[in-house]
């Protein structure tokens, strides 16, 4: 309310003695050679020295700096009293009967306008419980930091190790003081090094990093795979800093692997037919499947033929099944040798073969079985030396063909090659040879 008579200079007074006169806010006036003027209540209570007025600044105590480091009492006072640095936000750490407080400073300085010799106005505000909050919090972090399960480490703009927790340090064998101050690529293999500087440039400049599997050299020169994930934060300086949070998955790694390769022996079993090592039924069906696909999608020449034994039963009979068996791994081995290896060779039943032959002709498919006639004659299969020979029936794809009707065709013209004496061979629709 405004007393009668009264001028916004003396309102603005009035409003000045009524923050001077504040339980908050400590207020000092200093003269520039140091020695306190003025203190109000706050300022007296919270620098826990009554009367302040006529002692000087340097008397203050140990003091420290926003980072809790000594701050030598020459130096605040240096900079407070330099009037050519004006200082808006100080944040100074005292020492008052052996309790830290934490102060908030703010220095104004009177003009040479007002009389006498140019004083200092000190602002003080305790933030000691903010303060204390903070640093607790920051405590209970880093508590977390050491204790976390995972591997955790900050790194500066440069790509250097700002702090490791113990799980990082076991995980790379190195200890905190051996990697702080360190390029992350000392830990990085070095065929990959270059890549990760390059990557962690990029992350600095986007924040944005996918989980990704890497590759870690330890101390001792192990090779270990980790999984890691990183997010950016802003730096108490106002620069970036990155947090990985890696995890060691080697074990994990390796134990895949095998499970890769046993799946592969698996899949390599269930697709071949234990006897001859040739394709089983599944598997030759399969990949009649895809050739049949290619041939009907580009137009390309696609034979598959059935070739079943003559007589087979009477080898059997007579010299008994364990010959039998060894008279079809002899011929597998002939029917390999005589096809190329864009060909694929299965035994689907007994003693009878498919061959799916991807840009063979009928001619193609014809040479062929001449050329396996005339080895099958040749040769003498078993121990025992026998003789062998095996008819075939060969269809020839052609436009709206599928497995099946190519399956058909070439069991229909083997039917006709056993019928025309055996020995012989048939293309679907032609007679047999
Ligand atoms: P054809 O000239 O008409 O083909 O006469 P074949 O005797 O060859 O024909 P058949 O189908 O009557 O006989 C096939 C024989 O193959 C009957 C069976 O004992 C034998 N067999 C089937 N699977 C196997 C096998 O895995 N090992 C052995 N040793 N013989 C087998
Ligand atoms: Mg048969
Ligand atoms: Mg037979």
């Amino acid at each position: 309310m405004r007393v009668s008579g009264s001028t916004p200079e003396v309102e603005a007074m009035g409003a000045v003695a009524q923050l001077m006169a504040s339980d908050d806010l400590g207020v000092l006036i200093v003269r520039v050679d140091g020695v306190i003027d003025y203190a109000n209540l706050a300022a007296c209570r919270v620098l826990g020295t009554e009367p302040l007025a006529g002692q000087r600044l340097q008397a203050l105590g140990p003091l420290s700096d926003a980072e809790d480091r000594p701050l030598a009492l020459q130096d605040f006072t240096a900079q407070v009293l330099d009037e050519n640095r004006p200082i808006n936000d100080l944040i100074v750490g005292v020492c008052v009967q052996g309790d830290r407080r934490w102060l908030r400073v703010h220095v104004l300085r009177s003009g040479a306008a007002g009389e006498g010799p140019p004083r200092l106005l000190l602002l003080l505000l305790d933030i000691t419980a903010s303060r204390q909050q903070e640093l607790s919090m920051f405590g209970r972090f880093s508590q977390v930091l050491d204790a976390a399960p995972v591997g955790i480490c900050i790194i500066d703009e440069e790509g250097r190790f700002e702090h490791v927790n113990p799980a990082y340090q076991q995980l790379s064998g190195y200890t905190a003081a051996e990697l702080v101050g360190q390029l992350l690529t000392l830990v990085v293999p070095e065929e990959a090094r270059a890549e990760i500087a390059e990557r962690h440039r990029r992350f600095i400049e986007t924040g944005q990093e996918p989980r990704s599997e890497q590759q870690l050299v330890t101390r001792d020169g192990k090779p270990r795979v980790v999984l890691s994930e990183s997010c950016r934060i802003s730096g108490p300086d106002g620069r970036y800093r990155r947090i990985s949070f890696v995890i060691d998955i080697t074990a994990r790694k390796l134990l895949e692997q095998k499970l890769e390769e046993r799946n592969r022996e698996l899949e390599e079993m269930a697709s071949t037919d234990s006897l001859t090592g040739l394709c089983n039924r599944r598997r030759i069906l399969d990949i009649m499947h895809e050739r049949v696909e290619v041939a009907r999608r580009y137009g390309r020449p696609l034979a598959v033929m059935m070739i079943d034994l003559d007589f087979f039963k009477t080898i059997n009979d007579s010299h008994g099944h364990p010959v039998g068996d060894e008279v079809l791994v002899s011929f597998a081995r002939l029917l390999k040798s005589c096809a190329r290896d864009s060909d694929s060779i299965g035994r689907i039943g007994g003693e009878e073969f498919v061959l799916v032959m991807p840009e063979s002709t009928a001619e193609g498919a014809c040479s062929f079985l001449e050329r396996l006639r005339t080895e099958c004659a040749r040769l003498r299969f078993s121990a025992k030396g026998l003789r062998l020979s095996f008819s075939a029936g060969v269809s020839i794809y052609a436009e709206g063909d599928n497995v099946p009707s190519l399956l058909r065709g070439a069991d229909k013209a083997l039917y006709a090659a056993k019928g025309e004496g055996r020995g012989r061979y048939c293309v679907s629709g032609q007679s047999p040879r």
